[in-house]
């Protein structure tokens, strides 16, 4: 099978199992576990933060991330197709009574139309607008790359408006590689973000909050009463390190096979800013349904939407492939 469907489906290659095995743990609700603590370090430093938290999923991470800037009752404005509304289970309601109110934009960032949307605070009839969150890149926007001098708008004016920003950086990753941006220059334009390890980088689990060091310190007890708090975890926090290290630069590979993918499908490759290609206008069900029968699994996200998601476990050969497959069952 070649599976499309996310990169998330990536499994642990045998060196990063290797260095999982090796992994130095201890237990990491005591603070004791040395893998972790230089993994939350390293993505604090990367991210140009003060100090991070290693936690299991990237919902986690938004949700602590998006809990330490806004308080229940208040609201967090972001955009309709993002992912913190969308696939989260209605988490900042349920777990946090944080209220969301959205914006549609089809997942580019405009500044200013986001801004329009603030509700200040002190005001009788108002819900307070406590923070922002911004998705880079953007998942159901098809992996586009946030435009930098929006980010930069958005932040220099929440700074005047003492609204916070946070950073759904899942794949900050692939933006970072696709624009030459570097990880750091993102971190900056917000005040929480999350990070995730187990997406186009290959690890098996894990995610990661950046903040403040007394942002964090509230973070981990957030995780602890979420049921987060692992022990030795630092198997996990290895596959993490290891993918750091190995798994960053080779997304541009990715980044190509979307680009071959798109070409081959009659996408224009322009709108394939990282490793997501989606498909328009196809009648999905029926998409899907033929290619799973010759073994090629992609997404549906709408009944006439398709998406396709390259990454480390699908090599040039398969893309090959499935776009052999892919573009015969478009002719039909
Ligand atoms: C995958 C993803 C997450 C986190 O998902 P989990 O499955 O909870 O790890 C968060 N934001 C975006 C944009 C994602 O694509």
């Amino acid at each position: 099978m070649i599976d499309l469907r996310s990169d998330t489906v990536t499994r642990p290659t045998p060196a990063m199992r290797r260095a999982m095995a090796e992994a130095e743990v201890g237990d990491d609700v005591y603070g004791e576990d040395p893998t972790i603590r230089a993994l939350e370090e390293r993505v604090a430093g990367l991210l140009g933060h003060e100090a991070a938290l290693f936690v299991p999923s990237g919902t986690m991470g938004n949700q602590i991330g998006m809990r330490l800037v806004a308080e229940p009752g208040q609201e967090v404005l972001c955009d309709a197709d993002a992912h913190v509304v969308t696939y989260e289970m209605g988490a900042a309601a349920a777990v946090f009574g944080i209220s969301t109110r959205t914006v549609v934009s089809g997942g580019r960032l405009d500044a200013e139309a986001l801004v329009a949307q603030v509700r200040p605070r002190g005001d009788w009839h108002l819900t307070a607008t406590a923070a922002v969150a911004v998705e880079n890149t953007h998942n159901r926007g098809g992996g586009l790359v946030q435009p930098l001098d929006q980010l930069q708008r958005l932040w220099n004016w929440s700074r005047e408006a003492g609204v916070a920003v946070h950073l759904d950086g899942a794949r900050i990753w692939n933006a970072s590689v696709a624009s030459g941006i570097d990880l750091a220059t993102y971190g900056r334009l917000a005040d929480t973000a999350s990070v995730c390890l187990s997406k186009g980088l290959g690890a098996p689990v894990g995610s990661v909050v950046v903040a403040s060091a007394e942002r964090i310190a509230a973070a981990r007890l957030w995780r602890k009463r979420l049921g987060g708090g692992m022990r030795q975890a630092g198997v996990l926090a290895a596959a993490g390190q290891y993918a750091l290290e190995h798994h960053v630069e080779r997304l541009a590979e990715d980044h190509e096979h979307a680009q071959a993918l798109a070409k081959r499908l009659g996408v224009d490759p322009a709108g394939v800013e990282t490793n997501i290609v989606v498909l328009d206008d196809v009648p999905a069900p029926v998409v899907a349904e033929a290619a799973k029968a010759r073994g090629v699994l992609v997404s549906q996200v709408g009944p006439r939407r398709i998406r396709l998601v390259t990454h480390l476990d699908v090599d040039r050969a398969g893309i090959e492939r499935a776009a052999d497959v892919l573009a015969e069952l478009l002719a039909r």
